[in-house]
């Protein structure tokens, strides 16, 4: 059975609310302000919250902001006001959807039921598999590297070594760790390959575009970090 908070202060209006939830099947809990609905949140295994803006305590927006910071809960807004800034600022702040009160029950209902529905399928893009920085794209899945759009053609190593320094991100990736990692521990030769190497990903993928991915940090290696 799934699991629902209700946030809001307006006590008539969440206990018509729960009442409605609880006939549909739901399990509901009720807090009548922010700090106690935060607790709830952070002490309970919710699939949804119903959170209203304008609460006692702590603003719905706070506790949106809050709760983002650890968990990904489905949040539908609940409000008086049927502003823009309230709207945009929810949505902004990770909501999944809102309402504007007065509604109709069926209406909070269906939203309910579509954000249940839609936190059950998979992100549009699967994170760990595109890795990004700036206007450069990398899929490992598909092994394919992307600047400002254009497919860039790299060898099987310097695809491997662009992979293993974006993987690396914000450390410094030494040569010797980049050669047993890519080459392999039996490579015979010096590590000036991995500078080679690294000098032909720049002129892939940083000349034609003006664009600066890789640093050298003299004599340790090499390193992307994020600006
Ligand atoms: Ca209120």
């Amino acid at each position: 059975m799934e699991k629902i908070l209700i946030v809001e202060d307006e006590e008539k209006l969440a206990r018509f609310v729960e009442l409605e939830l609880k006939y549909e099947g739901y399990q509901v809990d009720k807090a009548y302000n922010g700090r106690d609905g935060l607790e709830l949140i952070k002490t309970h295994p919710y699939d949804l919250v119903l959170l209203d803006i304008m609460l006692p305590e702590l603003s719905g927006i706070e506790v949106l902001r809050r709760v983002r910071q650890f968990s990904s809960i489905p949040i539908i807004l609940l409000t008086a006001r049927d502003t823009v800034v309230d709207k945009v600022t929810g949505l902004d702040g990770g909501a999944d959807d809102y309402i504007t009160k007065p509604f109709a029950i069926e209406e909070l209902l269906a939203r309910i039921r579509t954000v249940l529905r839609t936190r059950h399928l998979p992100p549009p893009e699967v994170k760990s598999r595109v890795m990004t920085y700036k206007t450069l794209e990398l899929d490992s899945e598909k092994r394919e590297v992307k600047v400002a759009g254009d497919i860039i053609h790299l060898t099987k190593k310097e695809f491997d070594l662009l992979y293993y320094l974006m993987k690396n991100k914000n450390i410094v990736v030494k040569r010797e760790s980049a050669l047993d990692k890519i080459w392999g521990y039996d490579f015979v030769g010096n590590t000036n390959a991995v500078d080679v190497y690294v000098r032909h990903l720049r002129t892939k993928i940083e000349e034609p575009y003006n664009l600066k991915v890789i640093q050298t940090v003299r004599g340790v290696g090499y390193l992307i970090k994020d600006e």
